[in-house]
């Protein structure tokens, strides 16, 4: 297995990463105190063929590999891990859709979806069904030529903003046989939102309930036109999920040791350059080296998933698992995502007692504090922040196949790992 990229595959990477710089990273900071969800933004990406990045080329997704989507979401990340693993939840229902959805579904809403006019989430966690998703009690219940929902979807990332929702709801017996998934619509009668829940980080994307009283859908919007489906399409879409979600950690990861750098090689004390202090260089080694396996493992478990490999969900369980938890740089990471007890630690929707809350919450502080590393979001992101003054000059646009021409008129998009240009609406190409 050779991980070396070639050239179409460092475009890839170097689109991605310019448009993180350029279009993200100025912002991210702002983004996260006024909590401001960048639709535009996002759209943008879109343009650029992330919103559809391993979805089929015949509904306008890219028809790029998991490498190339895990690459994508590092360079990403390393600008705003925020937007980034929203629009890494994103890609795995447009991926969802594209794969299981009848032919109807496909042309309907996955190429609404690869082109970001709608904006997705996926719905599979409830109040009492997280960790266990089998244990979901949404139902759905045919009635003519529809069916109807009941139940309460919990911590959906895009909740009360996205366009359309993927759910997965129960229409038989207790267990994953009796799943099945639904595309429902935003203005779909009986669906409501629950306020913004209060977090300690990620607060570019909304995070919210999404409630169904008698929701109605057609029957045609039963995803793939099949019953008891459902958990398998989940659990697929999740493989993706987790290694998109490492590759997020992983690229807020490796940018805050690259600031870390060049802090210690900029400060003195005691007369000389941190950089120089042993114990220092040890510690960035070690760092170093935790970054480097977690992207062997990531990169090992995309391509397994790729290639269809026997051991593809153990090793995307795996790279999710090693997104860098042992070196302080991404705890914050790790904590934020599996601990919804911590994170919603002041939220008044969460279903945690308040003990158990505040012992996830003071397990959190210490553990990041323990780090240097309180709130990623909030305080990481501030510390790091770039003066504006290091926003990006003309040489960042400019095209990696054309050396010398300005960008920004045009986008790249993806394509069977080939590039081709698309011209992209003038008020966009800032
Ligand atoms: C910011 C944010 C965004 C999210 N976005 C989405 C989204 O878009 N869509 C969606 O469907 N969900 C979303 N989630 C939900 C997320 O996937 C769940 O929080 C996660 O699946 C864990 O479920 P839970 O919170 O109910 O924890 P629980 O299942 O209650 O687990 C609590 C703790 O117990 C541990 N645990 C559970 N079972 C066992 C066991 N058998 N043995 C040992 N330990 C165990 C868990 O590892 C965890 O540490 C989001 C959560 C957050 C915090």
């Amino acid at each position: 297995m050779s991980f070396e990229m070639d050239d179409d595959d460092k475009v890839i990477v170097d689109t991605a990463a310019a448009f993180a710089r350029k279009r993200l990273e100025p912002f991210s900071l702002d983004w996260d105190e006024r909590k401001h969800f960048p639709v535009e933004e996002l759209r943008e990406a879109a343009d650029l063929g992330m919103a559809g990045i391993y979805t089929s080329e015949d509904v306008g997704g890219s028809g790029l590999r998991r490498i190339d989507g895990v690459r994508i979401f590092e360079e990403l990340a390393k600008a705003d891990p925020t937007t980034a693993a929203f629009l890494s939840i994103h890609n795995m229902c447009t991926w969802m859709v594209d794969s299981y959805g009848t032919e109807d579904q496909r042309t309907t809403w996955a190429s609404k979806m690869a082109s970001m006019e709608a904006v997705a989430s996926y719905c599979l966690t409830e109040p009492a069904a997280g960790s266990d998703a089998a244990a979901l009690r949404t139902k759905a219940v045919r009635d003519g030529d529809d069916y109807v929902l009941d139940g309460v979807k919990q911590f959906i990332s895009g909740g009360g903003v996205s366009d359309v929702y993927i759910v997965m709801a129960r229409t038989g017996a207790d267990g994953p046989r009796g799943i099945s998934t639904f595309i429902v619509p935003k203005q779909t009668p009986g669906l409501s939102f629950g306020a913004n829940e209060a977090k300690m980080g990620w607060n570019a994307q909304p995070t919210a309930q999404v409630i169904m009283e008698g929701a109605r859908v057609p029957a045609a919007l039963l995803l793939g036109g099949e019953e008891g489906k459902g958990f398998g399409i989940a659990m697929n879409g999740l493989n993706g999920g987790r290694i998109n979600i490492a590759a997020c950690s992983l690229g807020g990861a490796q940018a805050a040791y690259n600031k870390a750098i060049t802090y210690v090689s900029d400060r003195e004390a005691f007369g000389g350059k941190l950089i120089d202090e042993p114990t220092i260089r040890f510690t960035l080694a070690d760092m170093a080296t935790s970054l480097e396996t977690s992207r062997l493992i990531l990169w090992k478990a995309a391509s397994a998933l790729d290639a269809g490999h026997a051991d593809k969900v153990e090793l995307c369980a795996m790279a999710k698992r090693r997104r860098v938890p042992q070196d302080g740089s991404a705890l914050w990471t790790t904590c934020i995502w599996e601990s919804a007890a911590t994170f919603c630690s002041r939220s008044s929707s969460s279903r945690f007692s308040g003990t158990r809350r505040r012992t996830a919450t003071r397990a959190f502080c210490a553990a990041c504090r323990a780090d240097g590393f309180s709130t990623w979001d909030a305080a990481t992101a501030r510390s790091c922040a770039k003066p504006p003054e290091w926003g990006l000059g003309a040489g960042d646009w400019t095209s990696p196949r054309r050396p010398g021409t300005i960008w920004p008129p045009t986008a790249f998009r993806f394509s069977s790992g080939l590039l081709r240009t698309s011209p992209i609406p003038r008020d966009r190409s800032r």
